[in-house]
């Protein structure tokens, strides 16, 4: 009669908007006690009250996991606070798209410093936790968002497509040596969710190619991520589902 996700310590990377904040709280819901992590402090402290105040367990843990020291500071409090964690929803990432001959550099950048960098600080910060749970017979789950652009051809996407390739082959790779340590590893590829994550790209073109995809069709909302993270760490410990694409059902 227990919940599917009691006793499970999840920590949840981009938990301030969109699909990060939505999996936190359905994650708590379902029994997890929660670390919510980005850099939005006021975000992260009004949704662990509303986790709390729902008999949840959760902590903000306000970082910017491109810094590497700062992301294992933010491991090691979630280690004496609530112990060590056994699911890692490695999830957040920017999407800044633009033409190539734009030369866009500092966007460019920023998406390899969150997309790339700061998925493997969340990696090496937090696999010591993940190796010791799965050791003492626990579930452990690392999750990494990726995204369907890893493998389409799409305009104006090259930096990010490129960074989520990299998220999903580097799964696939890790999920070799893990899965020997019955550590499971996921890479989840969405198509259109509707979250702040168009907001921030600039170039006009590329904000009205995604305005156009949210207006004319029926999005996944972060629920619906919610649901399939949670889904994927509730399966039997020798059960893992290793990439799993999700897409609104009216989207190419
Ligand atoms: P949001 O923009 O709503 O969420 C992004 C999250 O990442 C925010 O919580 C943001 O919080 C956090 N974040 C940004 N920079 C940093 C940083 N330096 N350190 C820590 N946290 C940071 O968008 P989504 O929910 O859509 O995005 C979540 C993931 O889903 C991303 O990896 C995205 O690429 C991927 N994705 C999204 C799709 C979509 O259609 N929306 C489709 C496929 C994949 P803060 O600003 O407070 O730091």
């Amino acid at each position: 009669n227990g919940r599917p996700l009691d006793g499970r310590v999840a920590v949840i990377t981009g938990a301030s908007s969109g699909m990060g904040a939505d999996t936190a709280r359905r994650l708590a819901e379902l029994g997890a006690a929660v670390a919510l992590v980005a850099r939005r402090r006021e975000k992260l402290s009004a949704l662990a009250a509303d986790i709390t105040s729902s008999g949840g367990t959760a902590i903000a843990l306000p970082v910017d996991v491109t810094d590497r020291v700062a992301v294992r500071t933010a491991a090691q409090r979630v280690a004496d606070t609530l112990g060590p964690a056994d699911l890692v929803f490695n999830n957040a990432g920017v999407q800044l798209i633009s033409a190539i001959d734009a030369l866009e550099v500092d966007d460019w950048q920023r998406q390899i410093d969150l997309n790339v960098t700061g998925v493997m600080n969340v990696i090496a910060a937090f696999l010591p936790h993940l190796t010791a749970a799965a050791e003492r017979g626990r579930p452990a789950d690392l999750i990494n968002t990726s995204s369907i652009a890893a493998t389409r051809i799409l305009e104006k996407f090259s930096i990010y497509s490129g960074t989520k390739a990299y998220i999903s082959h580097l799964t696939r790779l890790i999920r070799v040596e893990l899965g020997r340590k019955n550590v499971r590893v996921n890479a989840i590829e969405p198509g259109m969710v509707d979250t702040e994550l168009p907001d921030h790209v600039t170039d006009p073109d590329a904000s009205a190619l995604m305005a156009g995809l949210l207006r004319d069709i029926e999005c996944l909302s972060g629920a619906d991520i919610a649901e399939t993270v949670a889904f994927i760490a509730a399966l039997p410990r020798h059960v893992n589902i290793s990439e799993l694409v999700i897409l609104p059902t009216a989207q190419a």
